[in-house]
């Protein structure tokens, strides 16, 4: 029961949807790296000019087409700009202003990303079956100058960071800090966590109590939300999503990657996990339950895998190499040795 773009709720997808997972992933531009920064700074303890429900319903508020076309950190432009002039932070007329100095500047143009990792532009049918996250062709390519211009809300993006930096609201440290943060983390700090699992079991039983408190042993963030370990045992095998819109364990594991915030994951993660599962080459015997955790703007999970057999006398670091992000989000187990 596939359901057109048009028809699909922007918020609930839950069982709505049932594409194949597009795993396909890419290293986040710039822009997506920046949108990513000010979206979390403007929500932060020190700031809180809005929360995650309230980005969420200015998405919702969108068309379900166009939800679902924008590329995902359009989307959050598009969630923050709203919220910042909502509130009364930024006005509509300075923003404008801003867009036709920056289109003036020729500061319309995209910047590369540290890496020099660069996008193309490529004709899409989005008719095709299979979910797309439109995360793979962020930006137009001007064919006359051979140069990428940022799309509307991407150039939105710009003009909201030039201005929020001018009203004092944010710096570009604080920018460059947070994006800095989001790519130290990934994998390995959620190995670190695992491991210490399962090699200490006063730690596991302390990550079981209370996963922040426990992760702040080890000297990493418990996030600005509840974070919960789920154990894996032969039993019961745990599955992390987040129907309603793509909310992760980041203190932990960084940014998402792209399949975790596509609508096909989002979907059938709660109505057919086990066939998402074998999507991802993980087949549990018939007597294992999967146990489908729904993260919100509250709660995030982390899956404690179970560890392989074979793997007694190994040192941590050793074992840290079996424990992927995925087995952390539940769709794999831990690599076997
Ligand atoms: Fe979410």
């Amino acid at each position: 029961m596939t359901e057109k773009p048009e028809t699909l709720p922007t918020h609930d997808v839950a069982g709505r949807f049932a594409a194949p997972i597009d795993q396909s992933a890419h290293e986040p531009t710039h822009w997506e790296k920046e949108a990513d920064a000010i979206r979390l700074l403007l929500a932060d303890k020190k700031r809180q000019i809005f929360t995650t429900d309230e980005s969420r319903r200015v998405q919702e508020a969108l068309d379900a087409e166009t939800y679902w076309k924008l590329p995902y950190y359009e989307r959050w432009i598009h969630g923050f700009s709203s919220l910042l002039k909502e509130k009364g932070v930024l006005q509509e007329a300075a923003l404008v202003t801003e867009e036709a100095r920056l289109r003036a500047a020729g500061e319309d143009k995209v910047e590369d990303p540290p890496g020099g990792h660069h996008h193309h532009h490529h004709d899409h049918d989005h008719d095709h079956d299979h979910d797309h996250d439109h995360d793979d062709h962020p930006y137009q390519e001007d064919d006359d100058a051979g140069v990428a211009v940022l799309s509307p809300l991407q150039l939105r993006g710009r003009a909201v960071r030039n201005l929020l930096i001018a009203r004092g609201i944010l710096t570009a440290a604080e920018i460059r800090t947070q994006i800095e943060a989001m790519d130290s983390r990934g994998e390995h700090l959620g190995a670190r966590v695992v491991v210490r699992a399962w090699t200490d079991p006063g730690f596991a039983a302390r990550l079981a109590e209370d996963a922040g408190a426990a992760v702040e042993e080890l000297g990493l963030s418990r996030g600005e939300t509840v974070l919960t370990a789920l154990f894996n045992t032969p039993d019961v095998h745990n599955l992390v999503v987040c129907t309603l819109c793509s909310c992760y364990p980041r203190s932990v594991l960084g940014r998402p990657p792209a399949w975790y915030k596509s609508r096909a994951y989002r979907a059938r993660a709660v109505r057919d996990p086990r066939g998402v599962l074998a999507e991802f080459g993980t087949h549990l015997p018939e007597g294992t339950s999967i146990r489908v955790h729904d993260s919100n703007a509250e709660l995030r999970y982390l899956v404690v895998p179970r560890r392989p057999a074979g793997t007694e006398g190994w040192d941590a670091a050793k074992l840290e190499q079996l424990v992927t992000r995925d087995a952390m989000i539940g769709v794999t187990e831990a690599r076997q040795p």
